[in-house]
Parts: C-alpha cells; structure tokens; sequence
C-alpha cells in the first residue's frame, strides 16, 4: 500500500507530496485525510504529514515507511482534500497551508485546555515598561512583545497573545516563571453560548416582501436547486428573519446550514436570535474560544450533532456534511476576505462550495458591494430586494453639519458640533438612547512635535505610534511596540509635543462635560478586550438605564436597540479618506449602517452627520439612503478608471529582513512581469517594483508591484510560475500573491 503524503514542513512551503510506503501493521487504518509521521530528509527526522491520495503504484523503487498514524480518524475528507487542491493554486499557497484551515483546532499544538486562560502583569506599569525595555535590548522580542500587551490593557486571553500580539508560549512561560505575569484559568461553561440563557422565538408572520425572498428561497431548497442569490434589504427590513426560516426549511429538508457573518464577537444579538430558534443545534464558533472549546464546537459539528453553524470567516471551513443553505450577512465586509496567507476570500470559497454541494448561497446587505452587486445586475446572482423596514417604518432623517462653520460662526471648539448637541439633549430629555460612532481608537491619532514636525514613530515599522492614555504610553498598531509617553521631542528636545487627532476617550470626556448627569458607555478595543466584552457593554446599554453608547465601527454592525433614536456620526471625513478605489463604497456603507441603527422602533429615527466636506457625493446618498443612485454613480467611475468589477488588482509583495535581498527579488519578478505584459494583452499596466507605502514592519522591508489586468484567472499561469520560482529557491525573501486585496500598503 502506497500513500501520497503532504508534509507540515516549513522549509518545504513548495505545493508537493511524497510517496511512502505503508507498513503491514497500519494498513487496516490508514485512509485518505489521516494524519501520519513518517521520516524525512537525509537524517530521517520524524516530520508530520496529511495523506492526500494512496495510489496503486509510485514512480520511485524504493519508499521509506510510514512511522505512525496520528489520531483515530482522518481529519479531513476528500472533499475537503478536493477544496484545499483548489485553494491552494487559486490563493497561491502550499496544500498544507490550505488543510490547515479545515483541520481540527489546535491539531498541531495538541489539545486538552478545557479552560480559556488569562494573562495579566503581576507588577505596575512603570516595572513592566523597564523590564521589557531590557528584553527588547537583549532582543528578547516574545516576551516583550507581552509585557508590552499587557501595558496596554488589564487582561488578555492567552490565545488572543500568542496569535495577535506576537507572544509565545515560552515566553509566557518564563515571565509568569519569574512573576512578571500572571496566567489565571477561568471556568468556561462548556457550551459557550448556553440555549438556556435566550429566550426560545418562533417564525413571525412574515411581511409581504419577506414572503417574496423566503418562498423564492424555499423552491430551491424543496427542488434542491443550486442558486447563488444576492438579497439587498434596506436596514430593519427583517433579513435575519429571512436567513431564521430559511434554515427552518433546509432542516426539515434533513440538511444542515452554514451562516457567516462580518465578526462573530460584535453580533452577540444575532448569536441570541440563532440559538433563541435553533437551540443546542446550533454551533457557534468565534475568536473567543479557548481552542478547547473551538474543539468541541468542531467535534459537534463533525459528529453531526448540530445544524447550524454560526461564525465568522473561517467558519465556512466547519466540517459540515450535507449543506442545503450558506449564508454570508453583509456580504460587503472586508472582513470575508483573509489578509493573511491562504488569502482566500470566503465569497469565492462559498460559490465554489455552493456548486459542489448543489445548494443555495445566500448573499445579504444593505448596502451590497459595487462588485457583487454588479455581479447580480449582469445575472451572476438572482437579484432580490426588501425595500421598506419591516413594520412600515421611516428611514431616519439624516442631518448633515458643515463643520466648518463651527469654529468660525458658531465659535465651538468641541468636536461634537452645537446641532448635535441640542439632539443629545432632547434625546436625554425625553429619555431615548443615542449612539454616537467614531472611526477612530486611542485618545489620539498621533503624536508630533510642534517645533521641528517631528512624529513619533515606531522604531520598527514606518508607521505612527498612537497615544493611549489609560497607560499614558505610545504603541504601534502593526507590531505592538510599546512605549513611554514622550514630554520632550526626541529630535529637538522641545518640549511641545502635541498630540493630533480626536478618539473615543476624548470624546467620552467631552460628553461628560457637556452632559454630566448623561451614563455614557464606550465601545473600543481598549474597553472590549475581555472575553464576552462586546456582550456585557450592549447589554449595560440595553438593560441599566445608560443613555449614550460611543463606540468605534463596533457600534455601527447588526445592533437592533428599538429604543435609539439618534444616531450622531462624529467625523464622516475619517471614514472617507482611505486611500483605494473602494473608498466611497465602504464610506457609503459605513454611514448606511451606522445611521440604519436609529429608529428601529416605533418612533422614527434621526442621525446626523458631522463632516468638513458637506456637499461630498458619497455622504449625499447615504443622507437620502438611495443606494440605487450610489451604486449607478460609483460604477460608472469604476470603468471609466479602469477599476474592479472592470478589471482586477493583483498585488505581489516581497519581503525580508535584508533589503538588498528584496530589491533585487522583486526586480527580478517585476522584469519577468514586464516581459509577460509584451506577449499577454490581459496586464493592463504594472506599478513598481517600489517599497510599499509602508516600508518596513517588524524590521522586514517591504517591495510591491501593483499589476491591472482583465481578468485574474488569466493571469493565474503567469503568477503560478512566479510562485513557484519563488518558492524553489526562496532563502531571504517572502512572497505574496494576492488578487483584490484590502489593504494595498
Ligand atoms: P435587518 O437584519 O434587515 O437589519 P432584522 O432582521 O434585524 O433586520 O429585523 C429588524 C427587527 O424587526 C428585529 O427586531 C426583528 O425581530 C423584527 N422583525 C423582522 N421581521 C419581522 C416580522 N415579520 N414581524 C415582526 N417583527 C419582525
Ligand atoms: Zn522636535
Ligand atoms: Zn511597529
């Protein structure tokens, strides 16, 4: 017996397999998807492996054995196996890379942890930031990295260190050792959202357009046709209602559900409306969970106890057999696409699931993506929309304030504008409840020096360091590098050092202020650190009697409080300034939803806008809530510059700690490019190779070349054998191929 085994090898990131053969004591065991040991390389070193396929015969004479079966069952089935093939060549990563994202939690770190744990500073503040300056300088960068963490916020869960902030489980180790740190376990209910703890709804009568988009939905789970949909329904329309009695169907269709949406831990109130109907048949799975947990939510689902799976992104990979429905809600959130190698986006892995498994995709928004929308405008998607709120209701009444006229006429130096603050207090009067969004966190953006201009910023990326005032220090948003506040400028001397910008500390400080007797609650990454923290603040705002809920892009996703009335929309400018062509889409949608979250009640809603450019396109359709208009404005802008849906972005990037290394590599794919463009007329243009607009991050230099062509697929020859190139002789560099990306630095 002959198996193809593809290896968790990190010198071997090339997409290979390699022949063993399988010994007479294994063969009873072995299957496609098993997880095995088997020897590797010159010295024989025990290396793990996935079996991908067992041929009948091998090109080689002579195969060593496989030393091992690891676990009892494969991990993944050859469906799976024929998904991760395709993702590895669409995405441009190794097959093992791919597996990962379908193999049970915690596979390789090997589990067992029942409990999440929890890391916090065991010492103050000013002795961490002594002794991680020590550890920095003897390039102990781990454990910096989470003594500098842990500056920044009371606790974190020990997951959320290693995988976000650059710790490691050594370092953990060895500063709770020294008692720098303290680890504590917290008792985790098994069941992380517990059916007892929501209150059991069933179907409600559906409104006429509901009814529309679910006996559409019905006729094809009854005929098991497959049908990628795209339903546009304007805020409160009742979407989630329909997704609910979709799913009822496709159950008693004996199949089983996927449904995706943007960030599991910012929607507690849709995990409320699943688990309320489907009960213990729902698996929720979010970035929370301890990987025990994570575990038991795979095993549940693999063992077909549950048939519903609730999550974010990576959720689409559950181990669901026998799908009827996938659903993405607010399909247009970056978040779907992964910024990290495999760079998949979960719209595309959906569709191509959708066909396999012939069943229906659902796509939802508000506020569709100009691509998707497009898509279902030329036929791609069935087009369905849900026009009016459900109960009749008014779209709130949008306000737009020119600010700048507050300076000069109004004489206010507040950055919440004199017509905000009357709608405040009339809110506050007639005791209704407000939420107020900032496209910011920290106390302030950045920190610069008044005299010479000099910026703080972080020694090893060429970014901004952000002041944050609960710690009084400066940290990067890239790499978490953490500082002291400065009081002299490190160029200069001077002792004017200014802090720019306005967050959502400053401005809870405001509204205190303004309005003393106001129960403000703030919504940020600083406040919401804590497991289940997005939880307890929506419901201190839903329960105590607090009046203001201030918050980053946290506040403005899927909140359904009958009781707001007013939402206020502190600097529209931030949310427009982004540097890429889907600028005014993600604007537009942005300011769509955040004011959608007013007025959902009986009484109608109001939201105001607060911008320095008041007569901007973008803020002119999200006050009138036509998207129709936005969307025919947007891509005719979109072809005439030649953007996407028209054609596509690809994005290569090289990487590395020497910058000869990387100049030299992505001039060398950049020339091979050009060479490609003069024979293919499917390269419109290629800009760089250049260093990124970030040049470095974690002291890796950065090189990008920025390609248009028609079609990505077309393409897809050209950047495979780049790749592969690559990835045969890569010793100093990285690469990065990706199509479409969100973030160009
Ligand atoms: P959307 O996701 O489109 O913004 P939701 O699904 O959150 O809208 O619905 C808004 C509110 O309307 C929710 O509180 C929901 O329970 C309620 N709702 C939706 N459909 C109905 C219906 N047919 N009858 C009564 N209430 C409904
Ligand atoms: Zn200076
Ligand atoms: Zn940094």
């Amino acid at each position: 017996m002959i198996v193809k085994v593809v290896l968790n090898n990190k010198e071997q990131n090339i997409d290979r397999t390699f022949d063993y053969e399988v010994p007479e004591g294994l063969e009873d065991k072995m299957a496609v998807g098993m997880r095995v040991l088997v020897p590797f390389g010159f010295r024989n070193k025990g290396v793990e492996g996935i079996v991908v396929a067992m041929p009948q015969t091998s090109e080689f004479d002579v195969l060593k054995p496989v030393s091992k079966i690891i676990g009892k069952e494969p991990v993944c089935s050859p469906k799976t196996l024929e998904l991760c093939l395709w993702i590895s060549k669409k995405y441009f990563c190794s097959l093992y890379q791919a597996i990962r994202l379908t193999t049970p939690p915690g596979m390789t770190s090997g589990i067992g942890e029942k409990t999440a744990k929890f890391v916090s500073l065991a010492i103050d503040r000013d002795t961490a930031f002594e002794i991680k300056d020590e550890l920095r300088a003897k390039n102990n960068t781990a454990r910096a990295r989470v003594l500098e963490a842990l500056i920044m916020s009371d606790n974190i869960p020990l997951a959320k260190l290693i995988k976000e902030r650059g710790g490691s489980y050594t370092a953990v180790h060895s500063l709770q050792e020294k008692g720098y740190i303290r680890v504590d376990t917290e008792q985790i209910v098994r069941e992380a959202y517990n059916e007892k703890k929501y209150e059991r709804t069933t179907a409600y009568t559906p409104t006429s357009e509901q009814k529309v988009v679910i006996d559409h939905l019905y006729s094809c789970i009854d005929e098991n046709r497959h049908e990628k949909i795209l339903l546009r329904g304007v805020t409160g329309s009742g979407k989630t209602e329909v997704f609910l009695q979709a799913i009822e169907r496709v159950i008693k269709m004996g199949k089983n559900a996927i449904m995706l949406v943007p960030e599991i831990s910012l929607t507690p109130q849709m995990v409320q409306r699943f688990v309320g109907r489907f009960g213990n048949r729902v698996a929720v799975i979010h970035s929370a969970l301890s990987v025990g947990e994570r575990f038991d939510e795979w095993s549940r689902i693999k063992k077909g106890e549950v048939n519903v799976v609730v999550g974010a992104r990576s959720a689409i990979f559950a181990p669901m057999e026998n799908i009827g429905i996938i659903i993405l809600d607010e399909e247009h959130e970056t978040s779907y696409k992964s910024e990290t190698t495999p760079r998949y986006h979960a719209i595309e892995v959906a569709e191509k699931m959708s066909e396999t498994e012939n069943c229906v995709l659902l796509l939802a928004s508000a506020t569709p993506s100009v691509t998707e929308y497009y898509k279902a405008k030329i036929g791609v998607y069935t087009l369905l929309e849900m026009t009016k709120r459900y109960n009749e209701g008014a779209m709130p009444n949008v306000k737009i304030v020119d600010m700048r006229g507050e300076l000069f006429d109004n004489k206010n130096r507040s950055p919440i504008s004199l017509a905000l603050q009357a709608e405040i207090k009339r809110n506050l009067f007639v005791g209704q409840k407000t939420i107020l969004f900032l496209n910011r966190r920290g106390y302030s953006t950045f920190v610069s020096c008044r005299e010479c201009g000099e910026v703080i910023n972080c020694p090893d990326c060429s970014i901004a360091m952000t002041y944050h005032k609960k710690s009084d220090s400066l940290s990067c948003h890239y790499c978490g590098y953490t500082m002291r506040n400065v009081t002299a400028c490190p160029e200069c001397g001077s002792k004017y050092v200014r802090y720019f910008g306005t967050g959502t500390q400053k401005i809870e400080e405001e509204l205190n202020n303004l309005f003393p007797d106001a129960k403000v609650l703030r919504m940020d990454t600083d406040t919401t650190f804590q497991k289940g923290g997005h939880e307890k603040i929506l419901d201190k705002f839903k329960n105590e009697d607090a009046d203001i809920l201030l918050g980053t892009q946290m506040v403005t996703k899927g909140l359904d409080f009958h009781e707001v009335t007013l939402v206020g929309v502190l600097a529209a400018d931030t949310a427009l300034a982004v540097d890429d062509f889907r600028a005014n889409e993600r604007g537009f949608s942005l300011l769509t939803q955040v004011c959608g979250r007013a007025g959902r009640g009986d009484v109608p809603g109001r939201a105001i806008i607060q911008t320095y450019q008041p007569f901007n396109a973008t803020i002119k359709f999200a006050k009138e809530h036509d998207y129709e208009a936005f969307y025919k404005n947007e891509i005719l802008q979109r072809k005439r510059l030649n953007y996407p849906p028209f054609c596509d972005i690809i994005y290569i990037m090289v990487t590395g700690e020497d910058e000869n290394a990387v100049k030299t590599r992505s001039e060398e794919i950049g020339d091979e490019l050009k060479r490609c463009m003069k024979s293919d007329g499917n390269i419109f243009s290629i800009l760089g190779p250049a260093p990124a607009p970030i040049e470095k991050i974690r002291n890796n230099y950065r090189y990008r070349i920025l390609l248009k062509c028609k079609n990505k697929d077309d393409a897809h020859d050209i950047l495979e054998s780049i790749y592969e190139l690559h990835e045969k002789n890569n010793k100093k560099t990285f690469l990065t191929i990706d199509t479409n990306p969100i973030n160009m630095y």
